[in-house]
C-alpha cells in the first residue's frame, strides 16, 4: 500500500478544549446498583440468560445471541439480579436491561482464564467471547470487524485521533498503557497475517505521538503518523481517506479497500483479554463539563449510572443543565441521570448555561457553509428540508444514510439550523418507510 495523505474534504476545525488530558486517570467506587442493558453494540440484541435472584460473579455471560452481528454481554460486578426489566437506552434503541446490586466483594467467576488463541479461528472466536464492541463510539462487534473471511488486509489503522473537543480518555489509554496497545496491535498483525499498521494521531497531541513513535521504534511493522487537526478525521471512512486515499464505497466496509480499523482503546482491551480472559466489564471515560468539579477521566464498570458518577465528580445540579453521552458534536443527550454506561460511551459532559450558549434557530439563508463542511459530501440544507417535510423518498435519493452524523454542517451554519437532529429523524422515517413498503 503507498500512503499517501490526503486532506478530509469538508470538515471543520473546532476549538481543542483537552483539559482533561494531563490528569491519570481515577477509578470509581462499585455503584450500589448497576444496571447492564443487553444491546450495547450495532446489531442483534441478546437475550437474557440469567434469571431474578440469581447470584452472578464478575465476568459471567448474562446475556448473548447465535446473531453473528451481535456480541456477549458480561456482567461488571458479583452480586444478586433484583430485577429484569424493559428500556430504552439514550440513543432511542429498545432493550431489556438486567440490574444487579453488588455484593461488593467483585468475585471473578471462577472458569476465567487466557483464552485460547493458536490458530486464527480461535483467536477471532475468543474476539466475541471478549464481548468487545467498538470502544470508540461506534459500537460495532470487534469480531465481526477483524474476521475478514479469505481477504487479507493491507493494514490495519488504529484510530488514535479522538477528535471531538474534551474527549481525552483515548489519549490517557496510550500515555497510561501505550506498550500495552502496542503488544495488541502486534498480536493483531501476528493472528490476522497483516504485514503492515499505521497508528494515526492528531498534531494536536504531540506527547501521545512521541511516546507511541519512541515504543514503535524495533517495530518495522508499525508506523505512527502524525494527520494535521481536522475534524471529523476521527470517522473510519475519513480516516481511511486521509491515510491511504481511497474511498470506501456507499454502504461499503474498509475491508473493501484493503484495510481494518480499530480504535485504539479496543486494542487495548482485546490485549487485555487474551492475556487474563477477563472480558469487557469496565471501561474509561471522561468526564468533563463546567457541572461537574473533578473533571477527568475515570475507569467505570459498565452499568454505572450516570448520576454515580455525576455525584462521584462532585456534580452540581444547580448549574448542570443537560448531560451529553459523548463530545459536544456527536454526542446524544442522556433523558434521565438513571442512564447506564455502556461499552459505546466514551465520554459523558455535564453541560451549564454557558455551554449550551442555545441560539434559537432562524430561516436557512442558503449560504452554501454546510455544502462545503460536509465531508461526506451530502447536501445538508436540502435533506433538511426533506427531513422536516417528511419526504422519505427524497431523503434516499439524497442518500441521507450517508451522512454520518458528524454535526460539521450544523456548526458551520449561520442560522443554527438544527441539521442532525433533523437527520437522524429522516433516517429514522426512512427505515421504518422501507420496513413498510417490504
Ligand atoms: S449553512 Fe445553514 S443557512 Fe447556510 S445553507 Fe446551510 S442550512 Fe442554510
Ligand atoms: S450532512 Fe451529515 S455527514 Fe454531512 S456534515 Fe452534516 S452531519 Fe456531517
Amino acid at each position: 500500500m503507498t500512503r499517501k495523505f490526503k486532506n478530509i474534504k469538508g470538515g471543520v476545525t473546532l476549538p481543542h478544549k483537552k483539559g482533561t488530558s494531563e490528569i491519570s486517570t481515577k477509578i470509581l467506587p462499585i455503584p450500589k446498583l448497576v444496571e447492564i442493558p443487553m444491546q450495547q453494540h450495532i446489531g442483534a440484541c441478546c437475550e437474557v440468560l440469567v434469571n431474578k435472584g440469581d447470584y452472578v460473579y464478575v465476568g459471567q455471560v448474562l446475556g448473548d445471541t447465535a446473531k453473528f452481528v451481535s456480541a456477549p454481554i458480561h456482567s461488571s460486578v458479583s452480586g444478586k439480579v433484583i430485577q429484569i426489566k424493559d428500556i430504552i437506552l439514550y440513543n432511542g434503541s429498545k432493550s431489556v436491561s438486567i440490574i444487579i446490586e453488588p455484593d461488593g466483594k467483585q468475585t471473578v467467576l471462577p472458569d476465567i482464564s487466557k483464552p485460547d488463541i493458536s490458530t486464527k479461528e480461535n483467536f477471532l472466536k475468543a474476539v466475541r467471547s471478549s464481548g468487545l464492541t467498538g470502544l470508540g463510539g461506534a459500537g460495532f462487534p470487534a469480531h465481526v470487524k477483524l474476521d475478514t473471511k479469505d481477504r487479507i488486509p493491507e493494514a490495519l489503522i488504529i484510530n488514535a485521533v479522538e477528535c471531538e473537543p474534551y474527549i481525552t480518555c483515548d489519549y490517557r489509554a496510550i500515555i497510561e498503557e501505550g506498550r500495552e496497545i502496542v503488544k495488541g496491535i502486534e498480536l493483531i498483525l501476528d493472528k490476522l497475517s497483516i504485514s503492515k499498521s499505521y497508528i494515526a494521531v492528531e498534531d494536536n497531541k504531540p506527547a501521545a505521538f512521541t511516546l507511541l513513535k519512541e515504543l514503535t521504534k524495533d517495530e518495522p511493522r508499525i508506523e505512527t503518523v502524525m494527520l494535521s487537526t481536522k475534524y471529523p478525521q476521527g470517522a473510519e471512512k475519513m480516516l481511511i481517506y486521509a491515510l491511504t486515499g481511497r474511498e470506501v464505497p456507499m454502504n461499503g466496509l474498509p475491508i473493501d479497500v484493503g484495510v481494518v480499523v480499530m480504535n485504539v482503546t479496543s486494542v487495548l482491551a482485546l490485549f487485555k483479554y487474551c492475556q487474563t480472559g477477563m472480558p469487557l466489564v469496565s471501561r474509561r471515560v471522561t468526564v468533563e463539563g463546567d457541572g461537574v468539579a473533578d473533571k477527568g477521566n475515570y475507569q467505570v464498570v459498565l452499568g454505572t449510572y450516570i448520576k454515580d458518577i455525576f455525584e462521584y465528580c462532585k456534580g452540581d445540579n444547580q448549574k448542570t443543565l443537560k448531560v451529553l453521552c459523548g463530545g459536544p458534536m456527536m454526542g446524544i443527550t442522556a433523558e434521565s441521570y438513571e442512564t447506564p454506561v455502556i461499552k459505546q460511551n466514551n465520554a459523558f459532559l455535564f453541560m451549564t448555561q454557558e455551554d449550551l450558549d442555545f441560539i434559537e434557530e432562524t430561516a436557512c439563508i442558503r449560504c452554501g457553509r454546510c455544502i462545503d463542511a460536509c465531508p461526506m459530501g451530502l447536501m445538508p440544507l436540502t435533506l433538511n428540508k426533506y427531513a422536516l417535510a417528511k419526504m422519505t423518498e427524497e431523503l434516499e435519493k439524497y442518500h441521507i444514510m450517508n451522512c454520518i452524523e458528524c454535526g460539521a454542517c450544523s456548526y458551520v451554519c449561520p442560522a443554527k439550523r438544527h441539521l442532525v437532529q433533523s437527520f437522524r429523524v429522516g433516517k429514522d422515517l426512512l427505515k421504518k418507510a422501507k420496513v413498510k413498503n417490504g
